[in-house]
């Protein structure tokens, strides 16, 4: 038998344009060298100009999916992201508090789509503050959603080191605040983890092919943690992969695009 390689349990949405959600999820793990499982939690009719429509999985099933990944093949990181609906929210955080001990989760909190298309309803926000969070070893918003779930006003660095700080004092290890909606020459992303605060400054791209950027980020840093790799370390690993994946973008469809994810590495 060949090496055995880290297991990836990716809970998250399907994007029919294969750039965001678990195809991009599925993608990035590959070029990482890194075991992919999936719990579907929904079903989106998605291109690059819009999503025209969700179908959520039962609770159940998503439940289902988690439970026989982990208790058979087991993982190395989980990452999290479009849940949907509140139920969807108990049945994941259920599942992981009890399967899930040790496992690093990565918590992508995939509010709204960049097409303005809700991805997790307005009453699971609650459940998503007091269930998830506190299982997540990193929570990785943009602005908008760190706007959201910690009242995060600016947009500059102190800003987002201070909604870091709320994130972590609502129970998550870590959070990672994605400076990609700022309107300043650099992107500036703020890590703040139980070592203190770190902060990835790239230069920012001009461009309309950003699809799924933020499903890409946060599974590139879970493949990381997947390999025992420190939180800042598997961050600034995943975020030169996603720059060069912006870079190289093959243009594709009419609206945003979708990042390189063939030989971005
Ligand atoms: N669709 C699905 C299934 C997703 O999981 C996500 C991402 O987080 C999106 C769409 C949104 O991607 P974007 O914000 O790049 O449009």
């Amino acid at each position: 038998m060949s090496p055995k390689p880290p297991r990836l349990l990716i809970i998250a949405g399907s994007d029919s344009s294969g750039g965001a959600g678990l195809q991009a999820d599925i993608k990035t793990a590959g070029l990482f060298g890194v075991y992919a499982m999936t719990a579907v939690t929904g079903v989106t009719v998605q291109d690059t100009q819009r999503v025209h429509s969700v179908e959520l999985q039962p609770p159940k099933i998503v439940r289902d999916q988690i439970r026989v990944c982990l208790n058979d093949i087991g993982a190395d990181a989980i990452k999290i992201g479009m849940l949907g609906s509140a139920d969807i929210v108990d049945a994941v955080a259920g599942a992981l508090k009890k399967l899930a001990r040790g496992i690093p989760i990565v918590l992508d909190p995939v509010l709204i789509s960049s097409s303005g298309k809700r991805l997790l309803s307005h009453d699971a926000i609650a459940a998503f503050k007091s269930e998830l969070l506190p299982l997540a070893s990193l929570a990785t918003p943009n602005l908008p959603e760190a706007r959201a779930l910690a009242g995060m006003r600016g947009t500059d660095r102190r800003a987002a080191e201070t909604a870091a700080r709320k994130l972590i004092a609502m129970g998550a290890d870590a959070a990672l605040i994605k400076g990609g909606h700022a309107t300043s020459a650099t992107v500036d992303d703020v890590l703040v983890w139980e070592g203190g605060v770190e902060i990835y400054c790239f230069p920012r791209l001009r461009t309309k092919h950003t699809h799924g950027t933020g499903c890409v980020l946060a599974t590139a840093i879970a493949c990381g943690l997947t390999r025992g790799l420190s939180l800042p370390l598997a961050t600034g690993r995943a975020r030169e992969f996603v720059q060069h994946a912006i870079e190289t973008a093959p243009g594709f469809g009419r609206g945003h695009g979708p990042l390189n994810l063939l030989f971005a590495r």
